[in-house]
């Protein structure tokens, strides 16, 4: 993944600097790079079948509505590098469900020699609203847990003009990590739901690139009030590259606008729904799966 993004951000400055245009050749070019490399990495992922024991290592709270748990442990010498934005199942410790481990799904915020830091928001009634919360809100140093993956991160396309990204607070660690990686003259627009004023986050993004927080105390609901704020923000001229990660319902709505009003195709949208209202994760899973395959028909 990383692989054919350097090689499509290298011969976009090249070709920028030779002479002020990115052939469509070059664009071909480093699709198919980047194609190879997300089915290398597959196949690395498909070898790794066990899930590593990590170790609690501390916990804090980043903002009311997130709580952060660093994990590291010897889990971490079988764990490649540089995966920051990528993907963890995460086993939850005591729980199972028909002798099947209960998995939940997290982002890796930051990645560091010795840990992993992962972002969980907080839901439900005095933030304990599922399994993954509760075990964020209680987890103490020392404590150990299984965990798969990871699982590829979803970075921003280096091929655009500029950049238009959704998401609400299941989406904010990956969206900290591809605004990071941004170049200095990027430009674009990003919508964050959060569920109160001080759940803001002061991320690190090029000053062309604009945040826009939307307040929800109430996740999931209303999702009408996202779709709003984002047909509200200014299309700009260009090509733009679309990143949304949402609940399910806000996901189709950005689906009908960006793919269906605005045509984009899939090389200029990543589109997902992180989680969906009234279902667990596994629930929301096959409800994922049946609609994907339903919208690709
Ligand atoms: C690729 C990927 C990366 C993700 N990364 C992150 C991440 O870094 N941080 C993060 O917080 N989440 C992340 N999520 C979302 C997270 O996996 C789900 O929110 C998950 O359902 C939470 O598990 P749970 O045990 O707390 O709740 P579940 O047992 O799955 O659900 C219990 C109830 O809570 C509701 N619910 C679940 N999530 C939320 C929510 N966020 N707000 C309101 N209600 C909710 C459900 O609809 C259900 O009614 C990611 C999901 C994916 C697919």
């Amino acid at each position: 993944m990383w692989a054919g993004a350097a090689t499509i951000r290298i011969c976009k400055v090249f070709w920028k600097r030779e002479s002020g245009r990115f052939p469509a050749v070059v664009r071909s070019l480093s699709r198919v790079v980047a194609k190879l490399d997300g089915y290398i990495h597959i196949k690395a992922m498909n070898k790794r079948s066990e899930p590593s024991i990590f170790e609690v290592l501390s916990t804090k709270m980043v903002t009311p509505n997130m709580r952060r748990v660093t994990i590291g442990g010897q889990g971490l010498a079988t764990f490649p590098h540089g995966q920051d934005g990528g993907y963890v199942k995460l086993m939850l410790p005591g729980q199972s469900t028909a002798n099947k481990p209960l998995v939940r799904t997290y982002t890796i915020r930051r990645q560091s020699a010795d840990a992993l830091d992962i972002d969980f928001a907080l839901h439900g009634d005095e933030g304990s609203g599922g399994p993954a919360v509760s075990w964020a809100q209680e987890a103490n140093p020392g404590e150990e847990i299984r965990v798969g993956g990871p699982g590829p991160a979803k970075p921003l396309s280096p091929d655009a003009d500029w950049y238009f990204v959704l998401g609400d607070m299941t989406a904010l660690p990956a969206i900290a990590v591809n605004l990071a990686t941004l170049p200095d003259d990027a430009i674009g627009d990003v919508l964050i739901e959060v569920q109160t004023q001080d759940d803001k986050q002061d991320l690190q993004r090029p000053e062309g690139v604009a945040l826009h927080w939307l307040i929800n105390p109430e996740p999931g609901l209303k999702p009408e009030l996202f779709e709003q704020a984002a047909r509200a923000i200014p299309w700009r001229q260009g090509r733009v590259y679309a990143w949304s990660a949402t609940e399910f319902e806000v996901m189709r709505r950005m689906r009908s606008y960006l793919r269906g009003e605005r045509g984009l195709g899939a090389d200029q949208l990543y589109i997902s729904s992180y989680w969906k209202q009234g279902l667990v994760e596994d629930q929301h899973r096959v409800v994922k799966r049946a609609d994907a395959e339903q919208s690709r028909a």
